[in-house]
């Protein structure tokens, strides 16, 4: 054998960089390292990992029809540098860059370093590795997503066996999962591209921020990016393939612009690891000191007291999903209202969707708490939110089916007295004094200097809202 290709993130034949240069001797095999000390951080789930295992088992019969074994490992990436070693001399690993959370890099780090292995990286998604320059990003993010894609893997022609369990013989204990829990692998990827950029997309732009026609209206695309079934830039050509001649133009250029907010904040946390647990405005993580579990348990169990609120982190814990308005009044909350430190909410928040993806994660949360020193602070009302959002409250109903024959105004205002949990913070009085202190650190001496390094080193040089 000649070369591996590991999936990690990247579980798709189509525009995959390691998978086409493993096959191109025609000697190879694929791995996916399971290791369970990642999937049982505080970040990970079990529906992040049914996903993944849902893709896997569509990505093995594929690779059956190239001749490819996929096989499982089981163990971390360190002690898989060992055992290639050990079993092989001359072998080239294929594998595609993620960015990923510190435990992953570490161990990337000892496959690479601890092993005279020959690991080879490819770029996958539009962000740049090595030579970060904000000033040509958007011009370095156009021309990857413009290239030629890699085609399929050539057939292999050495099916040799490995002392390790296929795919379809690895067991795991899989807790279970919830049943609402969007399906992996790149055929319901494929067709929720189609019926988006068909149909679904009509009004995209402004449905995106109903948590009820959300779900229908947005593409839903979210996993499948995050675990690579499809890839960044096959969508991005199907776009412009169908961009000019669609009745929907408008509301297909603003999901254009959502697939490049989705590199320019991978792009952080790659640029910048220490983000997933540094506030971007090094002054910021003096704000928030104290931690309150209890308050933190209330907020992740959807039981804050305010209908709407605990109505979208049910809804959320449901179905693994929520549209980014409501992800950002969540995170909101927790970081403004309840004034406990992102770090320590981060994690369970991110433990809850589906679609995972460790850049734009950390670096919405930073933005939704105010720590970045490059965004404005912006506190969600959930009052307006509500009202907004859910004017008749039927919405709110059919997540909390005990508020149903309340009256609306009340369910907004969240004032059911004792028909409903008591409130656990003063929406108004805390509002009001986290916006005191977040200006009051926003106007301290050399704090806009630091901002002006945080702008350097990740501000977007065209302006991007959200
Ligand atoms: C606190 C918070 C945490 C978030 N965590 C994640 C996360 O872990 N994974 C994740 O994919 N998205 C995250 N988002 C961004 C956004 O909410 C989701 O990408 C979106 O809701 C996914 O649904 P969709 O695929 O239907 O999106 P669409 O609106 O159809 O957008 C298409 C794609 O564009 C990208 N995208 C959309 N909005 C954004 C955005 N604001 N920033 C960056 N990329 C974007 C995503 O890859 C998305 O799949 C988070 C937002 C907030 C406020």
């Amino acid at each position: 054998m000649k070369d591996v290709a590991i999936f990690h993130r990247d579980l798709r034949i189509e525009d995959n960089a390691a998978l086409y240069n493993a096959s191109i001797n025609q000697e190879y095999f694929s791995l996916f390292v399971f290791d369970k000390e990642y999937w049982s951080q505080t970040d990970r789930s079990v529906n992040q990992l049914k996903f993944a295992l849902d893709s896997l088992t569509e990505l093995e019969a594929k690779l059956k029809e190239f001749n490819v074994h996929l096989y499982v490992f089981e163990g971390n990436l360190g002690d898989l540098g060992n055992y290639l070693n050990k079993c092989y001399s001359n072998l080239n690993i294929h594998m595609n860059h993620t960015t990923e959370t510190e435990y992953f890099s570490q161990n990337l780090r000892k496959l690479s370093k601890e092993n005279p292995l020959n690991l080879i990286k490819y770029k996958d998604f539009g962000i740049q590795l090595s030579k970060q320059n904000r000033d040509i990003w958007a011009r370095d993010w156009k021309i990857h997503m413009k290239s030629k894609t890699f085609d399929i893997p050539l057939v292999n022609k050495n099916l040799s066996t490995l002392d390790l369990p296929t795919f379809s013989k690895f067991k795991t204990n899989l807790k279970q999962s919830s049943p609402h829990t969007q399906k992996g692998g790149t055929s319901s990827g494929k067709d929720l591209l189609n019926t988006f950029l068909e149909k679904r997309c009509k009004g995209y732009s402004k449905k995106m921020s109903s948590p009820s026609e959300a779900a229908h209206a947005c593409s839903r695309l979210s996993p499948h990016i995050a675990f690579g079934t499809l890839s960044m830039r096959n969508i991005y050509q199907e776009l412009e393939k169908n961009i000019n001649n669609s009745k929907y133009r408008w509301d297909l250029y603003s999901f254009k612009k959502r697939l490049h907010w989705h590199c320019h904040f991978i792009q952080k946390l790659d640029t910048q690891p220490s983000l997933q647990h540094q506030s971007m405005h090094p002054d910021c993580d003096s704000l928030r000191i104290e931690t309150d579990k209890e308050l933190i348990e209330k907020w992740i169990t959807g039981n804050t007291g305010f209908p709407f609120v605990d109505a979208c982190m049910l809804y959320l814990k449901k179905y693994g999903w929520i549209n980014f308005r409501m992800r950002a009044m969540l995170m909101s909350f927790a970081s403004y209202n309840l004034w406990q430190p992102w770090q320590q909410t981060s994690p369970l928040l991110a433990s809850t969707f589906t679609d995972y993806e460790p850049g734009i994660h950390i670096c919405q949360v930073q933005m939704q708490s105010g720590v970045t020193g490059i965004n404005l602070p912006r506190i969600y009302s959930v009052v307006k939110q509500s009202l907004d959002q859910d004017p008749d409250a039927n919405w709110i109903k059919e997540q909390i089916p005990n508020l149903q024959n309340l009256d609306k105004e009340k369910i907004h205002n969240a004032e059911l007295g004792e028909l409903y949990k008591e409130k656990i913070v003063d929406i108004k009085s805390s509002a009001k004094k986290a916006r005191q202190l977040i200006w009051q650190i926003r106007s301290n001496a050399n704090f806009k200097a630091k901002a002006k390094a945080v702008y350097q080193l990740h501000g977007s040089r065209k302006r991007l809202s959200s």
